[in-house]
């Protein structure tokens, strides 16, 4: 079979490939063993609760490899802090208001991030779900966005944080929502650019695929090559996510007839 990714000829797949990383998912439930994350995935038009990630065989093991070294430094530094005192953790970022374009806002900014291991970690979910519906569905990027991604992802030096750029919300734990898993999916911003965006652990994963220029205030808040990244508390973003969820109860309803 053909692997998507190194476009290598291999014989087999690895078997349990995930999209979402099991850690983001864990990090929504807490120690909470009721509690469950809305899993939601628009492309398959479902809405569950769920309390593991969408699994499957769609690249090969060393691609898996390949995609686990950033999702293990992403680990270190959204999850739960460890004695990794050499690599930021989001329990000591800086609380602080920002001035954004709708007025003050509480941020959370960290710095001395790994630029290139975040960044891979962000592209690699986004990779990751549309590889696993190639085929099934209609696919997430487009061969031109995956195309374009993929060498990206690929490319030895630092990168551009202009090319894709990257925007992470954190939201606010006891905000509704809170612990709601998402898949990567097609969305919109408030300001109407096009974004792919995926959800876990309290936070907001958004990548620009959008070809004209940010904004001055876009620019403001994108993932820094310089290791900084501000996260903004997501409050407008819950308006999105409610409509998010109507769509997907349409979307069931229209199907399946409610
Ligand atoms: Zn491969």
């Amino acid at each position: 079979m053909f692997c998507p990714f190194c476009e290598i000829e291999v014989s087999e797949f690895h078997q349990n490939s995930h999209v979402v990383p099991d850690w983001l998912y864990k990090l929504s439930f807490k120690e909470n063993k009721n509690l469950k994350s809305y899993g939601l995935d628009i492309q398959e038009e479902e809405i569950a609760l769920k309390q593991s990630s969408l699994k499957g065989p769609f690249i090969c093991r060393d691609c898996e490899t390949v995609f686990g070294d950033p999702e293990g430094y992403a680990r270190l530094v959204f999850g739960d802090e460890t004695n990794h005192s050499s690599i930021p953790n989001v329990a000591n970022a800086d609380v602080r208001k920002v001035n954004t374009q709708f007025g003050l806002h509480e941020g959370y900014e960290m710095i001395g991030l790994d630029f290139k291991k975040l960044k891979k970690f962000v592209l690699g979910v986004i990779l990751k779900g549309h590889m696993a519906k190639t085929g099934l569905t209609k696919d997430l990027l487009g061969d031109k966005h995956f195309i374009r991604m993929r060498e990206i992802y690929l490319e030895d030096h630092e990168g551009d944080d202009l090319i894709y750029p990257i925007f992470v919300f954190k939201f606010n734990e006891n905000q509704p929502f809170w612990n709601m898993v998402s898949q990567p999916v097609r969305t919109k911003s408030k300001e109407g650019l096009n974004l792919i965006s995926f959800k876990g652990g309290g936070y907001e994963f958004n990548v620009n695929v959008q070809s004209h220029p940010l904004t001055r205030e876009e620019a403001e808040f994108r993932f820094r090559k310089e290791g900084r990244l501000l996260m903004l508390k997501a409050v407008q973003n819950l308006v999105a996510i409610r409509e998010f969820l109507e769509k997907a109860k349409k979307l069931k309803a229209d199907r399946w007839g409610s």
